[in-house]
């Protein structure tokens, strides 16, 4: 069973879930190496895995059963559970919730790919597909405020299966990162009228030197203050506050973009572990002119260390300019 429980000093959630601690490690301790075995994610073992929540085929088309190319199914080892809504619990010190949530697994093709940017277009754009229906269903549960996407790839990112996969863990909460772009967002706006990320667009295309790439729909950078090296934001080139009301071509659109910028990092960095995110508007809104849904990847080459954990800032040993330089200068092989 798992609970969040707020701390009292800096206002953070922390989903206590000791059940994930179960969880089989696929990859061996300390390396990136996979030890052999079945893979529970590959068509034709459908059975190792929970009873799937979505599938669709490969036109996209959601369907009960037959030839998948993406399949969503419920975390076997889930940080939040898929239970009633119970009500806040607050003695006259501590905050708890009961961790009331939803924790999918989207798998991203049938066969055994371990790289998404071995995914082609066509898939690539399928899993983006998948993400916006999947936030768009839980959008209409109202025990939920927030539903976060995101991507574990390598050992090194958090990843204990190597099949091409993502997940989902929407909560009755707001995660604090979210809350505090939200925060700071509605003040910019407050200030100048103006959204700060439709700002941060327009000021990454005038100035260049962090861009590094860019398509009718969408600019790539690496943000003025990144805080790890080689930290990627992908964002609409058109204000828009939730992902989950993006069209399919729109979707296809990134799926490119950030396919394409994994693979500059894979053959830049020698295969890095990766995380992706995507940051949106909570569920209780429909639109916002202040904020700006976006994606941030994070290539794992740097570890947090002491002064992170005490500060939380960071020491980022690539300046963005550098690394957005060497981004767009990579070539696919
Ligand atoms: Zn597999
Ligand atoms: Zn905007
Ligand atoms: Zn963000």
């Amino acid at each position: 069973m798992s609970e969040f429980r707020k701390d009292p000093l800096s206002d953070h959630w922390v989903i206590i879930a000791p059940n994930r601690a179960e969880r089989p490690e696929q990859f061996e301790i300390g390396s990136s190496k996979r030890t052999p075995g079945r893979c529970p994610f590959c068509r034709g073992h459908e059975e190792d895995t929970p009873e799937q929540t979505a599938a669709y085929d490969a036109s996209g088309k959601m369907i009960e059963q037959g030839a998948w190319q993406i399949r969503v199914i419920p975390n076997k080892y889930p940080a939040v559970e898929n239970v009633r809504q119970s009500r806040p619990a607050r003695n006259d010190f501590f905050e708890t919730r009961h961790g009331v949530g939803i924790h999918e697994v989207i798998i991203e093709c049938p066969d055994h790919v371990t790289a998404f940017s071995q995914l082609n277009d066509q898939q690539a754009a399928l899993v983006f597909r998948a993400y916006r229906d999947r936030m768009a269903h839980w959008r209409g549960d109202p025990r939920l405020a927030y539903a976060q996407i995101f991507k574990n790839s390598g050992a090194s990112a958090g990843a204990s299966l190597e099949h091409a996969h993502s997940q989902l863990i929407a909560t009755p909460v707001v995660p604090t990162q979210l809350e505090t772009e939200l925060h700071r967002s509605a003040e910019y706006f407050q200030l100048h009228r103006r959204c700060v990320f439709c700002e941060m667009v327009d000021r990454e295309l005038k100035e260049e030197s962090r861009l590094i790439t860019q398509t009718e729909d969408f600019v790539a950078f690496c943000p003025f203050a990144s805080q790890f090296p080689y930290e990627m934001w992908v964002l609409p080139r058109q204000h828009s506050s939730h992902f989950e009301f993006a069209e399919d071509g729109k979707l296809a659109g990134l799926a490119a973009v950030v396919r394409d910028l994994v693979g500059r990092v894979e053959y830049l960095l020698n295969e890095p572990g990766f995380n992706y995110l995507i940051h949106t508007s909570p569920f209780g809104s429909t639109h916002l002119r202040h904020y700006h849904w976006h994606v941030e990847i994070f290539p794992r080459v740097s570890r947090t260390a002491g002064f992170e954990w005490g500060a939380g800032d960071y020491i980022n040993i690539v300046t963005p300019e550098q690394a957005a330089a060497m981004l767009r200068s990579a070539q696919m092989p």
